[in-house]
C-alpha cells in the first residue's frame, strides 16, 4: 500500500501492488489479500449489546419515577411492623420486564435495518484471473483492477490505469462540486478516492488501499458515532407524549392532593399517583412507532422496495405526485428494432459501428444487424474506432470516428430530432412523426467522410442515412397501477428523455395522459419562468425530451405548490433531483450506484407498479401507528378516569399500584404491537393521501378516543360498584374492577382492526392480534385464578356470577364502538 500523494508512474504503481494490468489478481491471491487486509468496508460505530440496550431503558423518565416509587415503598415497608416487601419487589419486577420488552423491541428494529443494509450491498466490476467479474465491493483488495463506468461509486482508493474522458465528483470528500477529470498519463496517473462518483466516461483503476485505510476511512474514523435520527412522525409523537405526560402529571398531582385531603395514608397515595402517572404517559409509543416502521420496511422489501431512510416510509403515505421515467419503469426496457427508413443494410452497418452494445437500445441494433448477417465485431475490426463522443442523457446522441480504408468516417446516432439538427436536408425526415406516433423510440443515423482526422467531429454537416424505430413493450401491470394511483388521489406524471410523439403514445396507452392534460417538452420548459411552470403543472401529464436538469426544476416546482413528490431516477445526473424530491426512488435494475446512494428507496425491479405498492405499504404503516395511538390513549384515559373518580367519590383507589402497573405495562403492550401487523385495508388506495401536516388525530380521532376512554372507565367503575354492593364487598369489587379494566381494553383492541363495522369483515384476520389477545387474557385472568399470584395481587376469589358480570362488561366496548362507527358514518 502507498500514499496517493506519492508521485508514481503507472508501471511503478503496478509493480508496487504486485498485480497485472491485463489479468488482475488471481482468485487465490485475492483470497490471500482479503485475509490480510480484511473487508473493504468502513467500520461503523459499535452496536449496543443486548445488555447495553437493556440498561439504556432505565434512562427513561417513567422508569426512574418507578424506581423512586420502589424505593419509597421499600422504606414504608421497612418501617412497618410486619415487613411486607412484596410491593417494592413487584415494582422492580415490572420495571425489569418492561425494560426487557423495550430492549427486545429495539433489537428487532435494529435487525430489520441490518437486513436492509445487507440487501443493498454495493457491487463493482473487477478483473480477476483474466476475466471481468462482478464482485461485492467489500471483497475488493489492494492490487485489484476495477473497471469503472459513468454512475459507479468508486469502491476504494487507487490510481487510473485507463481513462476515456473519465471524471469524478469528489464533493463528498472535498466539497468541490465540479467534476475532476482523471487522466491516464502513464507518468502521473490521477488518484481516485473511495466514495466519489464517476460522473463521466469510462476507465480502469488500480486499487491501492481499501476499507479504513482509504481517505474516506480516515474521515470516518474521525467522525463520532452516528446515531439514527428520529423520523418526523417520531418527533411528532414525542411531542404528543410530552403534552399528554404533562397533563397526566397534573392529574396525578391533583390525585395526590385529593388523596391527602381525603385522609389517605401519604405513602399509599404517593404510590397510587405514581402508578397513575405510569398509566397515563404513553411511554411505549415511540418504541411502537419504530417497530411499526421497521415492519413496514420489511414488508416493502418483500415487494421489491429497499428503504434506505426510515422517514421515507411515512412520507410515502402522503405522496401526492409520482414523477416516473418511461423507459424501464412504465415499459419493459426490452427494445426491438421493428421499423426502418432508408437503406436498411447501410443504415445498420453505420449504426453498429456507432454502438457499444451496452444499453437496450443498442442491443436492439445488434440484434437487427444479426438478422441481416451483420456483426459488430467484424465491422469494427475492418473499420476500427478512432475516437468517441459518448452518449449521455443530456446530449441524446453519440458520435464516433472510424478509420475506413483511405479516409475517416464520422457517424452520429441519436434521438432523431436531435440528429436532424446536424444534417443537410433529407426527405427521410418526414418518416419521424409516423414512426413516433406508434410509440416507437426513433433513432437517426447520419455520417460524413473526411480525409483528415476532424478536431471537432460534430462541427461538419452530416448526411442522414436513415431511421430506426424501436418498440419497447409496456409493462403489463402499468395501466392498472396508474389507475390505482389516480384512485388514491395521486397524480402520475411521466418525465422522459424520449421524443414528444413517442412519449405521448406511451402515456396514452398507460393512462397517464388523459383528456384535458397535455405534453410539455424540455425546450418549452426552458422558456418558462418557475412561476409559470408551477401554474401550468396541474395540466401537464408528460414532460418529453427533457434532461436530468429539467427533472430538478420539475420537482422544485411541484414542491413549491405544496405537493409531496416521489421521483424516479437511474442516471448519475438524476442524483440532484432524487435528493430534492420528498422521496427519491432509485432504480435497482440498470440504475447507477450514484442514483442508489442519492435515493431514499431503491426499486429492485424498477417497475412502476412497485411504486404504487410501496405507497400502499406506507399508508398502512401510518394507519397502524394511528391504531396503536388510538388503542393506547383510549386505554390510558379509561385507567385515569377509574382512579380519579373513585378517589373523588369513595376516597379509595379500587386498584393497587401493582395492579395498575400490571395492566399498563404487561397486558397492554402486546395488542399495541400486534396492531402493527394489520394488513392494508382494502380501501387504503381509494382514499386521498394524508395531508403532510395533518394531525395524527384528524377525522375526529381525538373525540373518539375520549369517548371510548370514558366508556372503559365507566365500565371499570361499574364493576367495582357491583362487586362492592352485590358480590361480596370491597375486595371482590376491586378484583372485578381490575379484571374489567384490563379485559375491556383487550376486547377494545379489536375495534382498531377496521374503520368499518366488525360484522362486515373477518374480525380475526390478524392472527398476531388474536395471539396477543389470548396471551394477555391469560396473563390478566391468570393472576386472579392462580392461588399464588392471587395473594400477591391482593385479589379475591370470584363467584361464577361475578365472572359473568366481568365478561359482559368487558365485551361492551365492542358494542359501543360499533354504534359509534355507525352514527359517525351516517353523519
Ligand atoms: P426515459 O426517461 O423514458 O427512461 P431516458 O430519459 O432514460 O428515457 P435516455 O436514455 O436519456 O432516455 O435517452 C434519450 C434519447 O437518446 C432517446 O430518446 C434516444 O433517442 C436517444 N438514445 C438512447 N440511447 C441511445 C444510444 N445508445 N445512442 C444514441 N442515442 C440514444
Amino acid at each position: 500500500m502507498f500514499d496517493l500523494s506519492d508521485q508514481m508512474t503507472r508501471a511503478e504503481a503496478l509493480a508496487k501492488m504486485q498485480t497485472n494490468e491485463k489479468s488482475g489478481l488471481s482468485r487465490a491471491e485475492a483470497v490471500r489479500r482479503r485475509a490480510r487486509h480484511g473487508k473493504n468496508v468502513l467500520i461503523k460505530a459499535k452496536k449496543k449489546s443486548l445488555a447495553g440496550l437493556f440498561f439504556s431503558q432505565f434512562a427513561d423518565f417513567m422508569v426512574l419515577t418507578l424506581l423512586i416509587a420502589a424505593a419509597v415503598s421499600f422504606f414504608l415497608a421497612f418501617f412497618q411492623e410486619e415487613k411486607d416487601y412484596f410491593e417494592p419487589v413487584m415494582i422492580l419486577v415490572i420495571v425489569v420486564l418492561n425494560a426487557a420488552v423495550g430492549a427486545a423491541q429495539e433489537r428487532r428494529a435494529e435487525q430489520a435495518l441490518e437486513m436492509l443494509e445487507k440487501l443493498q450491498l454495493p457491487h463493482a466490476h473487477a478483473l480477476r484471473g483474466g476475466k471481468e467479474v462482478r464482485i461485492l465491493s467489500e471483497d475488493i483488495v489492494p492490487g485489484d483492477i476495477i473497471l469503472l463506468s459513468t454512475g459507479d461509486i468508486i469502491p476504494a482508493d487507487g490510481v487510473t490505469l485507463e481513462s476515456l474522458s473519465l471524471a469524478a465528483d469528489e464533493s463528498s470528500l472535498t466539497g468541490e462540486s465540479n467534476p475532476i477529470p482523471k487522466s491516464e498519463a502513464a507518468q502521473a496517473p490521477s488518484p481516485l478516492y473511495a466514495g466519489s462518483a464517476v460522473v463521466a466516461g469510462r476507465g480502469k483503476m488500480l486499487v491501492t488501499s481499501t476499507g479504513m485505510k482509504t481517505e474516506m476511512g480516515r474521515i470516518a474514523a474521525m467522525l463520532a458515532e452516528n446515531t439514527a435520527p428520529e423520523t418526523p412522525l417520531q418527533k411528532r409523537l414525542a411531542h404528543v407524549s410530552v403534552v399528554l405526560g404533562t397533563g397526566a402529571l397534573t392529574v396525578c398531582l391533583a390525585v395526590f392532593l385529593l388523596g391527602l385531603l381525603r385522609g389517605m395514608p401519604p405513602g399509599e397515595i404517593f404510590l397510587t399517583s405514581v402508578s397513575l402517572a405510569v398509566a397515563a404517559i404513553p411511554e411505549g409509543l415511540p418504541a411502537v412507532v419504530t417497530v411499526m416502521l421497521s415492519l413496514g420496511v420489511r414488508r416493502m422489501a418483500e415487494r421489491h422496495t429497499i428503504v434506505r431512510r426510515l422517514p421515507a416510509v411515512e412520507t410515502l403515505g402522503s405522496t401526492t405526485v409520482i414523477c416516473t421515467d418511461k423507459t424501464g419503469t412504465l415499459t419493459q426496457n426490452v427494445m426491438t428494432a421493428v421499423a426502418f427508413a432508408g437503406d436498411k443494410r447501410s443504415l445498420l452497418t453505420a449504426a453498429l459501428l456507432a454502438s457499444n452494445g451496452s444499453d437496450p437500445t443498442e442491443k436492439a441494433i445488434l440484434a437487427a444487424g444479426k438478422s441481416c448477417g451483420l456483426d459488430r465485431e467484424q465491422l469494427t475490426a475492418a473499420s476500427p474506432r478512432v475516437s468517441e463522443l459518448p452518449f449521455s442523457s443530456e446530449r441524446k446522441r453519440m458520435t464516433v470516428v472510424v478509420r475506413a480504408a483511405s479516409h475517416y468516417r464520422v457517424i452520429m446516432k441519436g434521438g432523431a430530432d436531435v440528429v436532424f439538427g446536424f444534417i443537410s436536408p433529407s426527405p427521410l425526415t418526414s418518416e419521424l412523426p409516423r414512426m413516433a406516433k406508434k410509440g416507437l423510440r426513433v433513432l437517426a443515423v447520419a455520417a460524413y467522410e473526411t480525409d483528415t482526422l476532424p478536431p471537432s467531429p460534430e462541427a461538419h454537416p452530416f448526411t442522414l442515412i436513415g431511421l430506426i424505430g424501436c418498440r419497447d413493450p409496456i409493462r403489463p401491470e402499468a395501466e392498472k397501477a396508474v389507475l390505482t394511483c389516480r384512485q388514491a388521489g395521486i397524480l402520475p406524471v411521466m418525465i422522459t428523455g424520449d421524443h414528444r410523439a413517442t412519449a405521448e403514445t406511451v402515456a396514452r396507452e398507460t393512462g397517464i395522459l388523459t383528456d384535458g392534460r397535455t405534453v410539455l417538452t424540455g425546450a418549452e420548459l426552458d422558456h418558462m419562468s418557475d412561476e409559470a411552470l408551477a401554474a401550468k403543472l396541474p395540466a401537464v401529464a408528460v414532460f418529453a425530451r427533457t434532461t436530468p436538469a429539467h427533472k430538478l426544476r420539475i420537482v422544485r416546482a411541484f414542491r413549491s405548490r405544496g405537493d409531496v413528490v416521489a421521483m424516479t431516477g437511474d442516471g448519475v445526473n438524476d442524483a440532484p433531483a432524487l435528493k430534492a424530491a420528498d422521496i427519491g426512488l432509485a432504480m435497482g435494475e440498470g440504475g447507477t450506484e450514484v442514483a442508489a446512494a442519492a435515493g431514499d428507496m431503491i426499486l429492485t425491479d424498477s417497475d412502476f407498479s412497485t411504486i404504487v405498492a410501496a405507497v400502499e405499504e406506507g399508508r398502512a404503516v401510518y394507519r397502524n401507528i394511528r391504531r396503536a395511538l388510538h388503542f393506547l390513549l383510549s386505554s390510558n384515559i379509561g385507567e385515569i378516569l377509574t382512579i380519579f373518580v373513585s378517589l373523588a367519590m369513595f376516597s379509595a383507589s379500587p386498584l393497587t399500584p401493582i395492579q395498575l402497573l400490571w395492566i399498563n405495562l404487561v397486558t397492554d403492550s402486546l395488542p399495541a404491537l400486534a396492531l402493527g401487523r394489520e394488513a392494508p385495508e382494502p380501501d387504503a388506495m381509494r382514499r386521498p393521501p394524508v395531508k403532510p401536516h395533518e394531525s395524527l388525530f384528524a377525522e375526529g380521532l381525538a373525540f373518539q378516543i375520549g369517548c371510548e376512554g370514558v366508556v372503559i372507565g365507566l365500565l371499570s367503575l361499574a364493576a367495582y360498584m357491583l362487586g362492592c354492593l352485590s358480590f361480596g364487598g370491597e375486595g371482590v369489587g376491586s378484583t372485578m374492577c381490575f379484571l374489567t379494566l384490563g379485559l375491556s381494553q383487550l376486547v377494545h383492541a379489536f375495534n382498531m382492526h377496521t374503520s368499518r363495522s366488525l360484522l362486515r369483515v373477518n374480525p380475526f384476520s390478524n392472527r398476531y392480534l388474536n395471539g396477543a389477545f389470548l396471551l394477555s387474557v391469560l396473563l390478566q385472568t391468570g393472576v386472579v385464578l392462580l392461588p399464588f399470584s392471587r395473594a400477591l395481587f391482593s385479589a379475591a376469589v370470584l363467584s361464577p356470577g361475578a365472572w359473568g358480570v366481568v365478561a359482559a362488561l368487558s365485551f361492551f366496548p365492542i358494542i359501543f364502538t360499533e354504534i359509534y362507527k355507525r352514527l359517525m358514518s351516517h353523519s
